[in-house]
């Protein structure tokens, strides 16, 4: 007999009929029509109960002949029964959260999605969490959650190269992946992880690297967490270092550009005209910009916004090694924070900053230990 449980209250199992449509109900107490629903089928009680937290992305697209590529197409509900393998190990439960290609995500979802997981992990039924995501920001995405979450139960993103109308869709197995690693022993204490391809890959540290290919996230010299293969999660590293910082909102305003041979600073001075509360800058090398980018950080700095240095280079920190005109050193003792011991890369210090300020302001001590944490 399959059973249809809703989580509120929390403990009310409701026995519905075989196969019947779970029916939708409030995530939260205070639920109202607007949030998004939790719809949970539990047909063995003694399997652990996983939620798949669906946002859309190629893995739910599929190629459309009016527009000629892949657009949205499947809910939640739909990638998980296309792996019907799931109810062998564990219930499943679903929260169809949105369906936009994560090009389109914004901090503000994210903050909303992280409120929403953790609604979801306060219940102790629940063993942890699968969101499905598109590639594209993912790192991001997985990041923001990773600072924010409240709970330290396991939550995995996942998605896909391959659309769900794809000959070989990797969607499916990627799903199979991740529910494996959330109820597995050996997958324990890594914070938000993203997980494709079998590779389990930490929040704070990856990066996608191939706009085309399965294997397209790395960690690069930080190392994968582990590897999935055939409902087994083998362990290659532990996570020893993650930042937490309570969600606060609303999220400041933080701008994020590259610098480049010949720039003016002109962006620079854009985004201080235009009310940025922050800046992130993609440096050259260790942490360098030219005179004029320099003068333009300045620019910044005197209106008391402050300005993070990372580097357009993957692997390596910022540091203060150059001492000339706009050198890392130079930087470093006119005020910018720089991206280290480790550099998170631009679009991720960028998320840094943003949620950092919401919650301690504009306090250069606090962010500065933030950072270089
Ligand atoms: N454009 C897609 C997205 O990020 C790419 C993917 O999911 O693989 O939503």
């Amino acid at each position: 007999m399959r059973k249809i449980v809703s989580l509120v209250p929390v403990g009310l199992l409701i026995a519905c009929s075989l196969f019947a449509a779970p029916p939708s109900v409030p995530l939260s107490e205070k639920g109202t029509s607007k949030e998004p629903q939790i719809q949970l089928a539990i047909h063995d009680p003694k399997l652990p109960l996983v939620v798949v937290v669906a946002t859309g992305g190629t893995i739910a697209e599929k190629r459309s002949a009016k527009t000629g590529g892949s657009v949205p197409a499947l809910s939640g509900t739909d990638l998980v029964a296309a792996v019907p393998e799931l109810s062998k190990f564990a219930n499943i439960g679903v929260v169809n959260f949105s369906n936009i290609d994560s090009s389109h995500m914004a901090p503000e979802n994210w903050a909303k999605l992280s409120r929403t997981v953790d609604r979801v992990l306060a219940k102790p039924e629940v063993t942890g969490v699968v969101v499905t995501h598109g590639t594209d920001t993912m790192a991001e995405g997985s990041f923001f959650l990773d600072l924010t979450l409240k709970s330290n139960k396991p939550v995995v993103f996942t998605g896909a190269m391959r659309d769900a109308s794809s000959p070989a869709p990797d969607g499916p197995g990627n799903i199979l992946d991740a529910v494996t690693q959330v109820i597995s022993k050996n997958a324990t204490n890594w914070g938000v992880t993203v997980t494709l391809n079998q590779y389990v890959n930490a929040a704070q540290y990856v990066r996608k690297t191939q706009t085309t290919n399965v294997q397209t996230f790395e960690s690069g010299e930080k190392g994968y967490l582990g590897y999935v293969f055939n409902g087994e999660v083998t362990r290659f590293n532990d996570c020893l270092k993650r930042r937490k910082i309570p969600l606060t909102e609303p999220l400041p305003s933080v701008s994020f550009l590259t610098t480049y041979a010949g720039d003016d600073g002109r962006f620079v001075r854009y985004a201080v005209d235009r009310g940025a509360k922050g800046i992130v800058i993609d440096s050259l090398g260790a942490g360098n910009v030219n005179a004029k980018t320099f003068e333009a950080v300045l620019y910044a700095l005197s209106k008391q916004i402050p300005v993070v240095i990372t580097s357009i280079v993957w692997e390596g920190a910022v540091e203060p090694s150059y001492g000339d005109v706009g050198g890392g050193a130079d930087l470093l003792k006119h005020g910018c924070i720089l991206s280290r011991p480790e550099d998170l890369g631009g679009p991720k210090a960028r998320i840094l900053l943003m949620v950092a300020l919401a919650k301690y302001g504009n306090d250069t001590k606090k962010l500065q230990e933030i950072f270089n944490y």
